[in-house]
């Protein structure tokens, strides 16, 4: 992969895992150094980070901030800019899901979607603004969702939190237009990561059926592609937004959906 990045630093949140692993690697690939972040084991991320610096010849930092707390989102940018330096790029993947009725929707699950999926990327885009105007340089990529465009049943505070990341995402970007910085939103269909997997697990217990077939039920409703999205089909497109190519894209919701929203 070209270099078309290199020296950029970039914060993926929620990198230790599916899509926001996938563009963690896809930047790495590009030259930037990465702050990983997200649950897990630690010998497992240790092994990431390795692999991630080794491979591509770029540092990278690795922590455990927790997406759900204020306080964490900002010493995270504190410690990136101590360690790393200027943030450039700002990837807000980090999300978690929970599926069920509004009536039966429990309030703290409603309240820790809000706070990770939305309002997260709120703390660390107003934590990194000012180094981004000071340099003329900056690309916000919010990780969004189909979910951001259009709705489902029993996913009342993911949907809200999806749709209020890509009226984030349009807010950032004309206050930053003008100024070498953009703010995209990426709007991806079904992608096979452990968020999806409880979905296929629960479907498999409830119709009940084999996985395949839990497989494709939710494909065929909703995904006309028939197959299920990559992270690193998420990650390319995001080093896409981050290159001089795309600096007339911004406020902008890209879904990579195949075809679930144009019906
Ligand atoms: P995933 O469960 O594989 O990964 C989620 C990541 O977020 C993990 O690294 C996890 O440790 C981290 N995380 C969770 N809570 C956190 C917190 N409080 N603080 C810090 N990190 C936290 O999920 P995924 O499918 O890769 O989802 C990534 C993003 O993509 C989410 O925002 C999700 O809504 C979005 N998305 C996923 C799909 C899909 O089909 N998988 C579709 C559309 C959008």
């Amino acid at each position: 992969m070209d270099s078309v990045l290199k020296g950029k630093r970039a914060i993926v949140t929620g990198s230790t895992s599916g899509i926001g692993l996938g563009i963690a690697e896809c930047l790495a690939g590009a030259g930037c150094d990465i702050t990983l972040n997200g649950f897990g084991e630690q010998e497992a991320i240790e092994a990431v980070q390795r692999r991630l610096a080794d491979k591509y010849g770029v540092r990278v930092l690795y922590t455990a901030a927790d997406m759900s707390k204020p306080p964490d989102c900002l010493a995270m940018v504190e410690r990136v800019r101590v360690e790393l330096g200027q943030v450039d790029i700002l990837v807000n993947n980090a999300g978690i899901q929970y599926v069920a009725p509004l009536e039966e929707f429990p309030a703290e699950r409603w309240d820790a979607i809000i706070a990770v999926n939305l309002s997260a990327a709120f703390h660390l885009t107003a934590a990194v603004l000012h180094g981004m105007r000071s340099q003329g340089y900056g690309r916000i990529v919010n990780i969004a969702s189909v979910h951001g465009l259009v709705a489902s049943k029993n996913k009342s505070a993911y949907v809200v939190a999806k749709h209020g990341l890509i009226g984030l995402t349009k807010v950032t970007a004309l206050e930053t237009a003008n100024q070498g910085i953009t703010c995209n939103a990426i709007c991806p269909g079904w992608v096979q990561t452990p968020l999806v997997e409880a979905q296929i697990t629960a479907r498999m217990v409830r119709e009940p059926i084999d996985r395949r077939q839990a497989e494709l039920a939710m494909l065929s409703e909703s995904q006309p592609s028939g197959e299920f999205v990559r992270p690193d089909q998420i990650g390319a497109l995001v080093v896409f937004l981050c290159s001089d190519s795309a600096r007339s894209i911004t406020g902008a919701s890209l879904p990579v959906d195949g075809g679930w929203t144009a019906r």
